[in-house]
C-alpha cells in the first residue's frame, strides 16, 4: 500500500488544497488555484496547477505500472475493482457533497452521479475476458488476442466528471492499461479525493492525476508517453485534441458536443411525455451531452405542448445543490451561463419568444438561469444550430415525419436523436433514420449502461465508450494465426 502525506492546508489551516496522485503518493506543487461553488462563488478548496515537469512525472508512473501482474493478470485485477467499487461506496456521502458544491448539481443528482460510477466499476470487477474467434477450419484457425494499449490519457469535461470520468477509468482499467486523468478545471476536487480512494487498493502508478487548464491537457495530448487519449469535452476542443495527437499518432477517443433533436408525432400524450422530455432537457441545467436540445413538435400538438412546458418550468425550483429543495442548480460557469443567456438574447433579437426562464437568481452571486420554454425561432437561429448545453430549450412546430427528421438531421453534430409516438414501429423506424449514433423511441438518453456502447457521429465524434465496442477501444486487438500442421 502507497504510503501518502495528507492533504496540504494553507494559511493558517482554514482552506484545503487537494493534491494530485502521481505514483501512489500525493505530488507536491507550488501553485495552485481557487475551486469555487457555482451557486455562491465561494471558495470550495484549491487544486494545483501542473506542470510540464509533473506532466512528466505522472506519465513516467503511469509507464513504469503498465506491465507485469497489472497488464497481464485479468483476475487479480477485477478482484481490485471490486475492492474500488466498495471503497468508493463506503465514501459516497463525502464525494457527493463535494461533486455538489464543485459542480453545482442538486445534492440528489450528486449522489445518483456518485452511485452510477460505483455500479460501472461493479459491471467492469465482474467482466469477463472477451474471446472472439475469426475462423476455425481443420488446418488452421484465427483467434483476437486483447492487450492493452499501455498508458492512456483521460480528459474530462465538467458537466459529469464523475460519470464521465467512471466510463472511461472503469474499461480503462480492465483491460489492463494505466492511465493519467486530467480533470476539468472547475471540477477537480472530487476526482482527486476519488483517486486518492483508489490509490489505497491499486498497484501504485496506475492511476495517476494532473490538474490545471487547456494547457496541461494540450501536453498531455502531445506526450509521447502515452499511447491513446480518450477525451470527452466540446468540439473545437476535440478538433485541438485530434491535430495535437497527430505527432504521434495516438489513439483517439472523441466523445464531443451534441445537439440532439426529439421529433413529437402528432398521435403521442402531450400530457404524459412533456415531464419526461422537460427533464431530459433541463437535467444538470440542461449540461448533458446527450440532452434534448431541440424539441421539434407535429403542428397539431405544438401549442399544448408549449403550454405545458411552460408550466413545469414556471414550477422548478431552482437553487443551490445543497438546498433540499432544489431540482436545478446553477451552470457550472461564467463562461456557460453567458453562452446561453447569448443565445436567448438573441433568439429575441430574431424575435422568438421566451415564454418563462431565462433570467437570474437575485439571491445569489453564482450562474443561475431559470429553465427558459423557447418558440418562434428558426432552424437558422443559434439556438438551434448550436449547442446551448444549458437551459434553454427552443420548441418547433413541424407538418410531416420525414420534413421533421430532414430538419433534425441538418445539423453538424450527430451524437443523439429521440422519436415520440404511440406507433412504436413506426417511430422505431424513423428514429433509424436519423443521423446519430444514440437513437431513442419514447425515451432519451438512459443513464449510462455498461453493457451498451454509447458515440458519436459528425462533429459529435468518433469511437465507443462501455458495451463491448468500448473495452475494444481501451485494448490492442491482434489477429493471431495458428496453423495446425506440423512446423
Ligand atoms: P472543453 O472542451 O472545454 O473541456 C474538456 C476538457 O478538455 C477539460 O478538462 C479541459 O481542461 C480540457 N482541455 C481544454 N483544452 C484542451 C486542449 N487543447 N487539449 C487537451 N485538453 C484540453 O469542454 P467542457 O466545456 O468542459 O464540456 C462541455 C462539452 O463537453 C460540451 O460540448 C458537451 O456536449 C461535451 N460533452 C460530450 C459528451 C459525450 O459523451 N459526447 C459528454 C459530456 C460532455
Amino acid at each position: 500500500m502507497a504510503q501518502r502525506r495528507p492533504s496540504k492546508r494553507i494559511k493558517g489551516g482554514a482552506m484545503q488544497a487537494f493534491s494530485n496522485l502521481v505514483g501512489g503518493l500525493n505530488a507536491s506543487a507550488t501553485d495552485f488555484y481557487d475551486v469555487k461553488n457555482p451557486a455562491t462563488l465561494d471558495v470550495v478548496a484549491q487544486a494545483p496547477i501542473s506542470t510540464v515537469d509533473a506532466l512528466d512525472d505522472a506519465v513516467a508512473a503511469a509507464n513504469a505500472a503498465a506491465t507485469g501482474t497489472w497488464a497481464n493478470d485479468l483476475l487479480a485485477r477485477k478482484a481490485m475493482l471490486a475492492q474500488c467499487a466498495d471503497r468508493i461506496e463506503s465514501g459516497s456521502e463525502e464525494l457527493a457533497n463535494l461533486l455538489s458544491l464543485e459542480q453545482g448539481k442538486p445534492l440528489a443528482a450528486a449522489r445518483a452521479e456518485i452511485a452510477i460510477a460505483v455500479r460501472l466499476i461493479r459491471h467492469y470487477a465482474q467482466k469477463d475476458a472477451h474471446k472472439e474467434t475469426l475462423r476455425r477450419r481443420e488446418s488452421d484457425y484465427v483467434d483476437v488476442v486483447r492487450a492493452p494499449i499501455g498508458t492512456v490519457g483521460l480528459i474530462v469535461p465538467w458537466n459529469y466528471p464523475i460519470t464521465i470520468l467512471m466510463m472511461k477509468l472503469a474499461p480503462a482499467l480492465w483491460a489492463g492499461n494505466t492511465v493519467v486523468i486530467k480533470p476539468a478545471p472547475s471540477t477537480p476536487l472530487t476526482t482527486l479525493k476519488l483517486c486518492a480512494q483508489l490509490a489505497d487498493i491499486l498497484p501504485a502508478g496506475v492511476v495517476n492525476t494532473i490538474t490545471g487548464e487547456g494547457n496541461i491537457g494540450q501536453a498531455l495530448v502531445e506526450h509521447a508517453g502515452i499511447r491513446k487519449v480518450s477525451f470527452t469535452g466540446s468540439t473545437p476542443t476535440g478538433i485541438r485534441v485530434m491535430s495535437s495527437a497527430a505527432a504521434t499518432l495516438k489513439r483517439l477517443t472523441l466523445e464531443l458536443g451534441g445537439n440532439d433533436a426529439a421529433i413529437v408525432c402528432h398521435d403521442a400524450n402531450v400530457d404524459a411525455i412533456a415531464p419526461r422530455i422537460f427533464a431530459n432537457a433541463f437535467t444538470n441545467a440542461g449540461q448533458l451531452c446527450c440532452a434534448i436540445k431541440r424539441l421539434y413538435v407535429h403542428r397539431s400538438l405544438f401549442d399544448q405542448m408549449v403550454e405545458k412546458l411552460t408550466e413545469i418550468a414556471g414550477n422548478w425550483r431552482v437553487g443551490p445543490g445543497l438546498d433540499p429543495a432544489t431540482q436545478m442548480g446553477p451552470l457550472n460557469n461564467a463562461a456557460q451561463r453567458d453562452h446561453v443567456r447569448a443565445l436567448l438574447d438573441d433568439a429575441l433579437t430574431h424575435g422568438g419568444t421566451i415564454h418563462v426562464g431565462g433570467d437570474s437568481l437575485g439571491e445569489y452571486a453564482g450562474y443561475f438561469l431559470k429553465p427558459a420554454i423557447v418558440s418562434g425561432v428558426s432552424d437558422e437561429s443559434r439556438l438551434v444550430k448550436e449547442e446551448q448545453f444549458g437551459p434553454a430549450l427552443p420548441v418547433l412546430p413541424f407538418d410531416t415525419v420525414d420534413e421533421a427528421i430532414e430538419r433534425a438531421n441538418a445539423s453538424e453534430f450527430g451524437l443523439g436523436g429521440s422519436v415520440w409516438s404511440t406507433d412504436v414501429s413506426a417511430a422505431a423506424e424513423a428514429a433509424s433514420r436519423l443521423e446519430a449514433v444514440n437513437l431513442y423511441v419514447n425515451q432519451h438518453a438512459v443513464p449510462p449502461d455498461p453493457e451498451l456502447p454509447f458515440g458519436g457521429m459528425k462533429t459529435s465524434g468518433f469511437g465507443y465508450e462501455m458495451g463491448e465496442w468500448g473495452c475494444d477501444d481501451f485494448s490492442i486487438r491482434k489477429v493471431l494465426n495458428v496453423s495446425m500442421g506440423v512446423a
